[in-house]
């Protein structure tokens, strides 16, 4: 038997990341891949249901960003997943953009003019291009994403206008969405630079499987048994020793009591998981660099509510009923303010939803966004008010006679134990790279004392987090396996190292 069969694999984690990297080994001609799933289904913040009828909701991920060079595009295009053909209107907004069709409204009932909203949302998004394309000026190294958009903004004739401050503040809330933070106070502005969006729109024609089916994709390369899933992994013991009779590095203890004797583990968790966990988790326990690089970068929580009504009460060329509340904009001291003084942005919570957007293949449904800690507080209400609220704002900046909801179905990312966030951003005062850096490290580390005999790529780290310019992103996801799958491809690959296993 070769060295690269005979090796032992875990991979923690069903994700895209972790069916990427399992499928990219079995590929290879790798024969002993166990992945453990924590959660009783594979696909981890992928997850496509079926709760109104037959056509998916997704509760995690949506589209796939961009299309130029995107491996998961390719793989949903080659696989036969996509509807409709690159180009069609199936390009389609994220929540935080706008189109000519989403109906703006303040809390006067008032719609607002769609050029007055287009005005500012596009200057909004001139200035967050310049922060994503590195060309901010040098005084805003330092600043938070909030802080530079305040102050830039306040030097522009539309904060002069009647609405366009508040119009502005929207734009500030929706953009939360796509950096899954509480404010943009929270987001260095400058680190926003090394994520990489990838040419060509985001694209949402997956066909009736919708994101899952590319799990499924991932996971029907695997042999049967391959995974298993309400397997939470409790520890990882790695360095173990050969003289103290143990003939593999690893040892990964599930809650359950099962256990795996591995050659190599590749860790796939959610960054959210690793902040609350990490430390009990690791023996010995992780370098500096790499807890550093843990708490350091931040993990926050994006939340969908779905509304489904038995009859459409929105005109038909409406995308999206947008929420422009009349208070002032909130400024970073403000905030920091709110932060510190308790709880009073709790009674709140629903100012944080942006609006409802109108849903592909569901005429009668709308999804309405939510972040940061007033989406976790969110999570902690019942399904039933939190449609009530829903719709008594709808109601109330409308002024159209909108029903009760036949059914309301929320995520609850910030709750979920094995998550306990949406997805990564780069706080103000952190090099982003250098802590995704760290967290992709393989251990034990080249340099690290002690570890001068251990055998090499013991514990390896993959998932959204630990890619450096895809972060946030499920092709993020997807390449850390590959590139983590191929690390172990390459070490055995490598002659002189293929007497570990002999
Ligand atoms: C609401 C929402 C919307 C999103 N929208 C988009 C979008 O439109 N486009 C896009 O590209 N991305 C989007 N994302 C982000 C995208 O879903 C993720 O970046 C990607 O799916 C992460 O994959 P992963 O494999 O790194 O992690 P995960 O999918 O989280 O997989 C990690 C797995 O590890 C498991 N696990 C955790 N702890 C343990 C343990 N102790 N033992 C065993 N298993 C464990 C978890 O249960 C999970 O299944 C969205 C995410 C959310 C939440």
């Amino acid at each position: 038997m070769s060295p690269h069969s005979a090796a032992r694999v875990v991979v923690v984690g069903a994700g895209l990341a972790g069916l990427s990297a399992a499928s990219t080994l079995v590929k290879a001609g790798f024969q002993h891949i166990q992945v453990l799933e924590a959660m009783g289904r594979p696909g981890g913040r992928v997850y496509t249901t079926r709760p109104f009828g037959q056509n998916v909701i997704e509760l995690g991920a949506n589209w796939i960003h961009g299309q130029e060079a995107n491996p998961l595009f390719l793989l949903a295009q080659e696989q036969g997943l996509l509807l409709e053909e690159k180009g069609s209107a199936s390009i389609m907004c994220l929540p935080g953009s706008v189109t000519p069709r989403d109906y703006f409204f303040r809390e006067s009932r008032q719609q607002l003019p769609v050029d007055e909203v287009e005005q500012v949302c596009s200057f909004f998004s001139g200035l967050t291009s310049r922060a994503f394309e590195s060309e901010l000026e040098p005084r805003h190294s330092s600043q938070s994403l909030g802080g530079y958009l305040d102050e830039e903004f306040a030097q522009s004739p539309l904060a002069a206008s009647e609405d366009g401050p508040r119009v502005f503040e929207w734009c500030k809330r929706s953009e939360c969405t796509d950096e899954a933070s509480s404010s943009l106070y929270e987001v260095s502005a400058s680190q926003l630079g090394h994520y990489v969006a990838l040419e060509g729109g985001f694209f949402n024609s997956l066909g009736p499987g919708g994101y899952q089916a590319l799990a499924d994709t991932l996971l029907d390369n695997l042999p049967p048994g391959a995974v298993l899933c309400d397997r939470p992994v409790h520890s990882i013991h790695w360095a173990l020793q050969e003289e103290k009779n143990h003939t593999r590095p690893v040892r990964v203890l599930c809650q359950g009591g099962q256990c795996f004797m591995a050659d190599h583990v590749i860790v796939t968790v959610p960054l959210g998981f690793l902040k609350e966990n990490a430390v009990a988790m690791f023996e010995p326990a992780l370098p500096k660099s790499k807890a550093d690089a843990i708490e350091r970068l931040g993990f926050g929580t994006v939340d969908k509510i779905y509304l489904r009504f038995e009859d459409r009460f929105w005109p038909h060329d409406c995308a999206g009923i947008q929420l422009v509340w009349d208070a002032g904009p909130e400024d970073e001291e403000v905030y920091q303010h709110s932060q510190s003084e308790g709880g009073a942005w709790r009674d709140m919570w629903y100012k944080k939803i942006c609006g409802f957007d109108t849903v592909a293949r569901h005429p009668t449904v709308l999804c309405g966004w939510i972040t940061g800690r007033e989406a976790r507080h969110m999570e902690s209400l019942d399904e039933k008010m939190v449609g009530e609220v829903c719709v008594r704002m709808l109601r109330s900046f409308t002024g159209w006679s909108v029903p009760e909801p036949a059914q309301v179905l929320m995520s609850k990312w910030g709750s979920e134990r094995f998550v306990r966030g949406s997805y990564t951003y780069p706080p103000p005062g952190v090099d982003a790279v250098r802590e995704h850096t760290a967290l992709a490290a393989p251990l034990p580390l080249p340099c690290e004392a002690g570890y001068s005999q251990a055998k090499p790529l013991q514990v390896l780290f993959a998932g959204e987090a630990t890619h450096v310019n895809f972060y946030t992103t499920t092709h993020g996801a997807y390449m850390t396996g590959i590139r983590e799958a191929q690390r172990l491809i390459d070490l055995y690959a490598d002659s002189e190292l293929d007497s570990y296993n002999e």
